[in-house]
């Protein structure tokens, strides 16, 4: 795809693109935020034969050496791979899509996690809160209290990169809904996305993401409840920022580590499963800066790969835990083997 169809792709949807910039829903509209929402003409959001209504809120809890680390379940979003995708052939989303046993669009789950070290309960990511628009996601605060706690006692929230799906729920209208966190993220992403000069550089209009970061992130700012770092390094102990630019110029992975264990916690180094593993270099309309991403997801899929290291995704199927392997000229997700014994 040349950039002409990527711009006469992204003008086709502008009307009814989801915030991951191309789910296709009847009876949906663009809200304020650029999400779906309910639109005029039909009140209750399409019906998603994909998506059985019932209780959202899930948890998956596992221990690291002495944490306890919890993937809290915001929920999923569709993608229009079409739209979505970047140079890619309808036959290449055909034939993906067939071995996945997936049909279009997908489904990308939203996970947040929850680090328990003993000292401090700190999250990575926190979920969209309410800017994706009805029944996707927001339902994170939900998860963090079936895990047992409330917003008020967590001490840390590290943002992998300032998109509404990781940091949406950071607030309620002006309400501060962590008031007892302080906010970390990169120094890049902090001061890229808070000045909305940097926006509309592309064929792709971003400029909410921009409003966003400025709405989310000043309730903290003022109480002093923000604190950025410009190198990689320990931001919490036992957590170590990671960066990953590419998707988003400050994107960044955390590392955690506990006695002989770590994960890697990776945000968006995947958003399509069913593609991205057996071929990284695929890339997305949305993605600042489609080479580094690519590269970022490339170099860390041989790094974890070579080192068996347990790696998360914020988009990988729930509870999005799992390992990297190569498989032929790419590379296979293996998911963690789902385990239960009660307490941890
Ligand atoms: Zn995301």
């Amino acid at each position: 795809m040349n950039m002409n169809d990527v711009r006469t792709k992204v003008a086709t949807i502008s009307t009814r693109r989801s915030f991951l910039g191309g789910a296709v829903l009847a009876g949906m509209a663009v809200g304020t935020e650029g999400v779906l929402m309910p639109s005029a003409t039909n009140a209750a959001p399409a019906a998603d034969t994909k998506q059985p209504r019932g209780r959202l809120p899930a948890v998956y809890p596992f221990a690291l050496g002495d944490f306890r680390i919890t993937t809290l379940f915001d929920g999923s979003i569709p993608q229009d791979l079409p739209v979505l995708l970047v140079d890619t052939p309808q036959s290449d989303i055909d034939r993906a899509l067939q071995y996945a046993f997936q049909t279009n669009p997908t489904e990308a789950s939203i996970n947040a996690f929850l680090i328990e070290t003993g000292s401090r309960r700190v999250m990575i990511d926190a979920g969209g809160g309410t800017f994706l628009g009805p029944n996707y996601g927001g339902k994170a605060i939900e998860s963090l209290a079936l895990a047992g706690f409330k917003p008020e006692e967590i001490d840390d929230i590290l943002i992998t990169h300032l998109h509404a799906d990781h940091y949406g729920s950071l607030i309620d209208g002006e309400r501060r809904v962590f008031p007892n966190a302080t906010i970390h993220l990169s120094e890049t992403e902090f001061s890229f996305f808070m000045n909305s000069a940097n926006a509309r550089k592309r064929a792709y209009d971003d400029s909410r993401w921009f409003q966003t970061a400025q709405k989310v992130l000043g309730p903290y700012q003022r109480a002093g409840k923000i604190k950025t770092f410009s190198q990689a390094g320990e931001v919490v102990p036992g957590i170590a920022a990671v960066p990953a630019p590419g998707h988003t110029p400050g994107h960044t992975f955390y590392r955690v580590q506990s006695k002989d264990r770590t994960i890697d916690i990776c945000g968006d180094i995947v958003h399509v499963a069913a593609f991205q593993f057996a071929k990284p270099a695929t890339t997305l309309i949305y993605d600042a800066d489609a080479a580094g991403a690519a590269a970022t997801r490339a170099r860390h899929f041989a790094f974890v790969t070579g080192e068996r290291r347990l790696i998360a995704g914020a988009h990988i199927a729930f509870p999005g835990i799992g390992h990297v392997r190569k498989d032929g000229d790419g590379y296979a997700w293996v998911p963690i083997d789902y385990c239960y014994r009660g307490e941890i």
